[in-house]
């Protein structure tokens, strides 16, 4: 179970400690998309999404939004807020990773994944060895993702009995 266990928990990814991050060494983020950025039903960046991403850039992030969504979904996205995207990404599977990580010449330890859903980004990026940040879902909504959100809130009740995570306990 251990391997669900985010290394920050936040409230949001406007509540993130970003120059945190930053003096940790981390530079490149992967950021989810769907309840990460918007609910599943927004099609295009909201302002609040795009003066956080401008923000990160001027803060020297490589920002790149990680979604198992399709490509559809992801291009107004990447065009708007002007960042590269992975979608298809197959979280929590590790190709996509060792992808982004090869091809931009990271190390694991200076990239940071952030998401909603315990059994795709905190458990891919736990698998992988960098730093997993978990944020609440914007939204409960959404059909396509309806038997992820079901999965999530098993492992979310499991973590809580086992005393290993708390609903509402931010840490970072
Ligand atoms: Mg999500």
């Amino acid at each position: 179970m251990e391997y669900f266990v985010p290394d920050i928990y936040q409230k949001s990814i406007y509540t993130i400690d970003y120059k945190k991050l930053k003096k940790d060494g981390i530079k490149c983020l992967l950021i989810d998309l769907d309840n990460t950025l918007v609910p599943v039903e927004v099609r295009k960046p909201t302002l609040k999404n795009k003066r956080l991403i401008n923000q990160l850039k001027e803060m020297g992030f490589k920002v790149i939004l990680f979604s198992n969504s399709n490509r559809k979904r992801l291009i107004p996205f990447k065009e708007e807020l002007e960042v590269d995207c992975s979608y298809f990404s197959c979280k929590p599977l590790r190709f996509k990773y060792v992808k982004i990580i090869k091809s931009l010449n990271f190390d694991e330890s200076e990239i940071a994944c952030i998401g909603d859903q315990f059994i795709t980004d905190i458990l891919g990026g736990n698998r992988i060895g960098i730093k997993t940040i978990l944020v609440n879902p914007i939204s409960r909504r959404g059909k396509a993702n309806m038997f992820s959100l079901w999965l999530n809130g098993i492992i979310q009740k499991r973590l809580v009995k086992k005393r290993l995570f708390t609903v509402g306990k931010y840490y970072d």
